[in-house]
């Protein structure tokens, strides 16, 4: 088979520890339907393969490694583009579960449009760099906490593993890397849409310095309700259930509230 040299443009770190690749892939729950993100030379897929996984689907975005994996793994269904612009409804009617090594450039943007599929996607099980990582499962009251955390930890219950030096993978990226497990938890409803409430975060953290009251004075809402206590807070002091109380109030008060996807 032809050497695949590695490309810088998609983020290609190829992971050489077998043993961690089968850790990763057994920590999967729901194994009906997958999708493998940027499945490389297919060091995840192999082993998925091997634990005969029912409906395995890989989105690739580099044709010499879509044309790689055809010849290794023939019969695997291969979906040759981006991930970012794959319409995830056009692929399973059912629920599935998201399984990667990502390529670290588009992490955020990969959790984000998981997030926008969040009542499909059952589980995920991801690697990506530590510092990203840490983000999104960070607790609050701590720098690392923001919008990704709220969103994620609003729909999934998440936990992190121990860092991954750079010497598992070729070439080693520059940075250490961790995997998220995340598997959906019960909220469904959380009682405002998803868009508005996303809306509503991202403003909370525009300016992490400032107050609550100074953060949201671009939603114009009334000094009644901005003069209680929350609002004397920074954005990274809120928990959770702050966030959705906080939301859906603002929701009651302002039907206006624009979402910016
Ligand atoms: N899973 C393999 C492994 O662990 O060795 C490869 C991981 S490598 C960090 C990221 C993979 O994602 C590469 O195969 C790369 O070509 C692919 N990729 C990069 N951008 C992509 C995109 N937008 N959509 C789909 N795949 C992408």
């Amino acid at each position: 088979m032809t050497k695949i040299k590695s490309k810088k443009k998609f983020g290609q770190h190829f992971l050489i520890n077998e043993e961690l690749a089968s850790d990763i892939t057994k920590k999967l729950i729901f194994r009906d339907s997958i999708i493998e993100i940027g499945p490389g030379k297919g060091v995840l897929t192999k082993n998925l393969l091997a634990q005969k996984v029912s409906n395995l689907v890989v989105s690739e975005i580099d044709n010499d490694l879509v044309t790689y994996l055809s010849i290794r793994f023939p019969g695997l269904k291969i979906i040759s583009g981006d991930i970012l612009t794959l319409d995830f409804n056009k692929l399973f009617e059912n629920k599935f579960s998201i399984i990667g090594n990502l390529p670290y450039n588009i992490s955020s943007q990969i959790i984000f449009k998981i997030l926008d599929n969040r009542d499909k996607i059952l589980e995920f099980v991801i690697m990506l760099q530590k510092e990203v990582a840490e983000r999104i499962c960070s607790a609050y009251n701590k720098k690392s906490y923001g919008i990704l955390s709220v969103l994620a930890q609003t729909y999934y219950d998440m936990s992190l593993s121990e860092k991954i030096l750079p010497n598992n993978f070729e070439p080693p990226p520059r940075v250490d890397s961790c995997v998220i497990h995340a598997v959906r938890n019960d909220n469904i409803d959380i009682g405002i849409g998803y868009n508005k409430f996303k809306t509503i975060v991202k403003n909370c953290f525009q300016n992490r310095r400032k107050t609550l009251r100074n953060s949201l004075k671009n939603l114009n809402l009334p000094k009644e309700f901005t003069s209680s206590d929350i609002f004397s807070s920074r954005a990274e002091q809120l928990k959770l259930n702050d966030f959705i109380w906080l939301s859906k109030e603002i929701n009651k008060i302002n039907h206006e509230v624009r979402t910016n996807k």
